[in-house]
């Protein structure tokens, strides 16, 4: 298939539905879930219609759990619980395991957001460390590791590095010692045989990021893709950027393509600083590279791998028809689909059912510092038309089979 998709082409992709994946089958998507789990997601995302909710709550946690209110228990029974892992790796392996006996792998994301001091970012680099030899013990189940840039670093630092602003002594000094964390991550991960991506950020650090990425790729992707890049489609440019890189390099790449989490902060701070916005003019394009971008990786897999992490179903049957198209095997280790916890599981579960590689997020950490990554939950799923329409018709349609049937 040529990488610009006409219409007809992406219409008959969508109604052609490869290998018969039935993205509305909620008995499949479901079938890790009691009639009771059921019950409190319906209750969950009913709660983020409410804008007061979504927008307070996680800062109203915040202050209960610095005053040593009691909601920890409360916390834990529903949205942490919904969304999250555990508060550690091992709180985790009740999650990874259950969701491997329906072939669903994971991808364990450390995702605390705390102080940005030296002593927070080297725990953060080794916790990120151990998540790699969880991989590494178990490595079926969990065939990724991920991290942050800015988990390991100043946001500011990586900042003034893309701006090109001069450093001083100190400052480079903080600088050299995030690039160590992060090139001691991505050698354990070569160490130990385990892929690990780097999710994206804002586009004000990205370069940075990109060129740290890329550093890394050139040590350890010489044989096979084990460091992957984000890119981020809602950017206007990236598109460009996948091609160009592989272009440039001749080493291996990995890619994680997602449509990008940071939309209205991108748009307020190019028009409050005056720089052209590097989001796409409308979400359209974004699908259209979204997909480019998937089908470029898909054609070029002798030295591509690629992450297709996204919860858009259109995009995910796209790329099963491309590789129906292109006779790559549906287990091929180069193409993994992956969605976060607790979000989008009639996509992961069916497509793990129809024997695709499916890995999904499993965020972790001390209930208190994970509360920003909730709260990013709440607010994603807070669009009634949205993810919180989708999620609860889904939830919905699988309590009324399971009433009819009389099925716990
Ligand atoms: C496994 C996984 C890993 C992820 N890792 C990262 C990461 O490292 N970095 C990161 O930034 N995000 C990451 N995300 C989040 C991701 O970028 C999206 O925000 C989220 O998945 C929603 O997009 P979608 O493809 O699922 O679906 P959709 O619901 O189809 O798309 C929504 C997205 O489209 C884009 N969009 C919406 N309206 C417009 C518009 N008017 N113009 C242009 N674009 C528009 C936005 O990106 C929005 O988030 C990750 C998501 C997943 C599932």
């Amino acid at each position: 298939m040529p990488f610009s998709l006409t219409f007809a082409q992406v219409f008959m992709a969508v109604n052609s539905n490869p290998k018969s994946v039935d993205f509305s089958n909620t008995e499949i998507a479901f079938s890790h879930l009691q009639i009771s789990d059921l019950k409190k997601a319906h209750l969950l995302f009913s709660t983020f219609k409410y804008p007061v909710l979504v927008k307070y709550g996680p800062k109203l946690a915040a202050l209960c759990l610095n005053l040593g209110l009691p909601i920890k228990g409360l916390l834990k029974k529903t949205i942490f619980n919904h969304f999250c892992g555990g508060e550690n790796i091992l709180d985790c392996n009740k999650k990874i395991n259950f969701l491997y006996q329906h072939q669903v792998h994971t991808i364990l994301d450390y995702s605390v957001e705390g102080e940005e001091t030296e002593l927070v970012f080297d725990a953060t680099c080794e916790e990120i460390i151990q998540t790699i030899h969880a991989s590494a013990a178990n490595p079926s189940a969990i065939p990724f590791a991920v991290f942050k840039v800015t988990g390991v670093g100043r946001f500011e630092i990586l900042r003034k590095v893309n701006n090109n602003e001069s450093l001083n002594a100190s400052e480079q000094a903080e600088f050299d010692r995030l690039r160590t964390r992060v090139e001691k991550i991505c050698r354990t991960g070569y160490d130990n045989n385990v892929r690990v991506l780097i999710d994206a950020e804002e586009t004000w650090i990205q370069d940075t990021i990109d060129s740290l990425v890329l550093q890394m790729s050139a040590l350890f992707n010489t044989q096979k893709p084990m460091i992957y890049n984000t890119v981020q489609m809602y950017r206007h440019d990236r598109l460009d950027f996948v091609k160009k890189c592989f272009s440039d390099f001749s080493f291996h790449l990995g890619f994680k393509i997602v449509r990008g989490a940071y939309m209205e902060k991108e748009r307020l701070r190019a028009e409050e600083m005056h720089y052209g916005n590097p989001i796409q003019s409308k979400k359209e394009n974004t699908d259209k590279d979204y997909n480019e971008a998937v089908s470029f990786c898909l054609q070029n897999l002798e030295r591509c791998a690629v992450v297709i992490g996204t919860h858009n179903e259109k995009s995910c049957v796209l790329a099963m028809q491309h590789m129906q198209d292109m006779g790559i095997d549906s287990q091929n280790p180069k193409v993994y689909f992956s969605q976060l916890l607790g979000m989008s599981d009639n996509i992961s579960f069916n497509l793990a059912k129809s024997g695709y590689l499916v890995a999904k997020y499993v965020p972790y950490g001390p209930i208190k510092a994970v509360l920003p990554y909730l709260g990013r939950r709440a607010e994603e799923n807070s669009s009634v038309k949205g993810q919180t329409g989708r999620e609860l018709a889904l939830i919905e349609k699988e309590l009324l089979r399971r009433k009819k049937g009389r099925i716990n």
